[in-house]
């Protein structure tokens, strides 16, 4: 299996740096891993979760260093060694920033090379203002999360929508607000052909109590079920932030994929 997020100890709330969630690729036999740690932003905004501007750099050397291990490995003239060395790439975790898309296509693909970026909607544009995806309250937000959701895919600058149902986390029945929401995105998914994640983060986090009893606060049965009506495919990851979980929760990931018949894109590479 592979995974394509994962965070290390620069973003503040995680622990670890990039060799020793290679490590833990190699001991779980992961043939590729991702690195997507939380994006910097040129004015320092969120910077409590992420990483400075100036740490960026260090950041990138870190993973073209574990590259070249990499490669080093695949040239070795013992099998088994290149077998177990599994391949890396750079990326970030991006919130959807309008004012900064040509930043992060310019600076992030651009001058630093990133393979491939991520959109995980942490904070999300309400009537021009900025709200906490945790904390999301009356419908009018619920849709405006849908919406920065939506941009964020039309942009065609992210390799998949990162918990594209992190909003149960704090939205908690599953009524009609709840699947409009979800079917904007997953509409979107559709028509731009942007991959879904299957988070297996939420998996480890303390269950809530919902309108059916209590249940992960992502992902949600619900959701899945709901796409399996559309024609899209989900990516499965751990969003990792200790290395021990750097493989944690991918087979429960694929269970729900294949409970709800939803194609899995086993490599974006
Ligand atoms: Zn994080
Ligand atoms: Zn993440």
């Amino acid at each position: 299996m592979n995974n394509y997020h994962t965070h290390t100890y620069r973003c503040r709330h995680a622990s670890g740096d990039i060799a020793d969630y290679v490590a833990s690729a190699r001991a779980a036999g992961l043939s590729e891993l991702g690195f997507s740690d939380h994006c910097p932003h040129p004015d320092g905004r969120w910077s409590d979760v992420r990483m400075d501007l100036s740490e960026l750099s260090g950041y990138v050397e870190a993973i073209r260093a574990a590259q070249v291990d990499s490669v080093r490995a695949d040239d070795s003239p013992s099998p088994s060694a290149a077998l177990r060395e599994p391949r890396v790439y750079a990326g970030l975790e991006c919130e959807w920033v309008p004012e900064y898309v040509s930043f992060m296509r310019d600076e992030f693909l651009g001058t630093f090379g990133l393979e491939y970026l991520v959109a995980g909607i942490h904070n999300y544009l309400h009537r021009g203002e900025w709200r906490d995806t945790y904390t999301i309250s009356p419908p009018a937000e619920l849709a405006s999360f849908g919406s920065t959701s939506r941009s964020a895919m039309e942009s065609g600058l992210f390799s998949f929508l990162a918990h594209p149902d992190v909003f149960c986390y704090s939205w908690m029945p599953w009524d009609e607000n709840a699947r409009a929401c979800a079917r904007d995105i997953l509409e979107t998914a559709q028509r731009t052909g942007t991959p879904l994640e299957i988070n297996g983060y939420g998996m480890r986090k303390a269950r809530v109590r919902a309108d059916r009893g209590s249940r992960h606060p992502y992902p949600h049965e619900s959701f899945w079920e709901l796409a399996s009506e559309y024609r899209i495919e989900c990516v499965i990851n751990s969003d990792a932030h200790r290395p021990i979980d750097t493989a944690a929760n991918l087979e429960d990931g694929l269970a729900l994929a294949r409970k709800y018949k939803i194609p899995v894109r086993e490599t974006l590479f």
